[in-house]
């Protein structure tokens, strides 16, 4: 009993100190199977070489699910997974306002510039370097 209980404590303490499942692994993950499963189809179908490349891709993304349930580095595995919440809900905004705003990457900065549809040819100034230019939204 006594080393059961050893073993546990081990495990848990080991465990404490893991980064553990969070989102980016878990999508990570599913994505990574559902790759897996369908090469498996794919080798059924004889497409093999599209079946090959979904497998290297779905077993290289369950490893690396695995290292970032398993990582010591937690704060970098959170940032990691922020950034993906951060884009995930960034997404999220734009699927809900599609049909009224058109979004344009400014040239200059790269800064998102949200414009309304329908408006015809408008000139539009970047907020954040000013550089103009033409759309149709
Ligand atoms: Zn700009």
């Amino acid at each position: 009993m006594l080393v059961i209980n050893n073993l546990k404590w081990k495990l848990a303490n080991f465990l404490q100190q893991r980064n553990g499942n969070d989102d980016l692994s878990r999508i990570t993950f599913l994505v990574s199977v559902i790759l897996y499963l369908v090469s498996i189809v794919l080798d059924i179908l004889s497409l093999e070489s599209i079946g090959s490349i979904l497998y290297v891709i779905g077993f290289a993304g369950i490893i690396y699910s695995l290292f970032r349930i398993f990582s010591g580095n937690v704060p970098a595995r959170q940032r990691e997974n922020d950034k993906y919440l951060h884009f995930i809900s960034l997404q999220k905004k734009r699927f809900a306002m599609r049909k009224e705003y058109r979004i344009f990457a400014c040239k200059g900065c790269e800064q998102h510039i949200r414009v309304p549809k329908k408006k015809g040819k408008v000139e539009v100034t970047c907020p954040v370097c000013g550089r103009k230019a033409i759309h149709r939204t």
